[in-house]
């Protein structure tokens, strides 16, 4: 027994070892990934749910790998995070935001663009002027952006990040918080939450009309949206069925693969006008 014991011990360390040696190569990977621009972003529709009109995007961020292959953020962003890579990571996809937003809005496309922001960026020291120094020298109407942060981050971190997320706010950026349901909002900070925006977790869409519980809480963020001023988005919308129960709760907008997949900014455009 004492021999199995030690075997599996020693089992143990190597897979631990192992995945402490692929996240060390994932790291350098991604730190050249950043230097030679093989990062890049896809753009997701969001939709009005009765009209399937696009009323904006969200920009994504892909890797594309030396090998060919894409790869998909949750399997580098929380890494990127904890090694300190996730600021110089979100204002890349800024950069690159902004030079799309420019692009659409030359060409006649003004919608407004979201993207993704870590609360860890606003934490740091410096990262929100240097935000804000680029949207302004994009010269992109502020309307035009729209920033998304977790629940579960902005929850944590209320009291250190909220006065910036006003300051958006009062430029006239907007703010949205993503994965809206999962992270657990007081109801002392929705009152005074400095959003514009709340996105309706996917789980809770994806078990629509067969969770009661899921069903109540969709109830509860719309009537939070209406009470608050909030407007609200549900996310992952993948079946039919799914946009017409959130349409008979009186929810406006929506992404999904039902609508759209995420998609090069040159398709993104061209999805737009083959819909007006
Ligand atoms: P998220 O912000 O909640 O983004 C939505 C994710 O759901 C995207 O995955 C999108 O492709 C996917 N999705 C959209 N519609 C559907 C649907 O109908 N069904 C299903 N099953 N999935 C759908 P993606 O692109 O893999 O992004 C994953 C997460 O990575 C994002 O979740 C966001 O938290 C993070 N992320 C992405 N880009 C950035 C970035 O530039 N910066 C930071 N900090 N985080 C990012
Ligand atoms: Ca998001
Ligand atoms: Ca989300
Ligand atoms: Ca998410």
């Amino acid at each position: 027994a004492a021999k199995r014991n030690g075997l599996r011990f020693v089992e143990y360390d190597r897979s631990q070892e192992q995945q402490m040696r692929e996240r060390y190569i994932l790291l350098n990977e991604l730190r050249q990934a950043l230097q030679t621009d093989a990062l890049h972003i896809v753009l997701q529709p969001k939709v009005e749910l009765i009209s399937g009109r696009a009323v904006g995007f969200e920009a994504l961020v892909r890797w594309q790998h030396a090998d060919g292959h894409i790869i998909n953020p949750d399997q580098f962003i929380p890494v990127a995070e904890t090694a300190g890579l996730i600021s110089e990571l979100d204002l890349n996809v800024l950069g690159q935001t902004l030079s799309v937003a420019r692009s659409f809005q030359q060409q006649g496309i003004t919608l407004p663009i979201s993207f993704n922001t870590s609360s860890i960026d606003l934490l740091l020291p410096g990262y929100f002027d240097e935000m804000l120094s680029m949207i302004r020298a994009s010269g992109l109407p502020p309307e035009l952006l729209e920033l998304e942060v977790t629940e579960s981050q902005a929850m944590v971190e209320y009291r250190n990040i909220s006065l910036q997320l006003r300051q958006l706010l009062e430029y006239g950026i907007g703010v949205s918080i993503d994965d809206f349901g999962t992270g657990y909002s007081s109801l002392a900070h929705i009152t005074d939450l400095a959003a514009s925006v709340l996105k309706i977790d996917r789980t809770f869409i994806s078990r629509l009309g067969e969770s009661e519980n899921a069903d109540h809480i969709v109830d509860m963020i719309l009537r939070l949206g209406d009470r608050f001023g909030f407007q609200v988005i549900a996310e992952g919308v993948e079946t039919e069925q799914q946009r017409q129960l959130l349409i008979d709760k009186g929810c406006l907008y929506a992404q999904g693969y039902l609508f759209a997949r995420p998609m090069k900014p040159e398709q993104a455009l061209e999805w737009v006008r083959n819909r007006r």
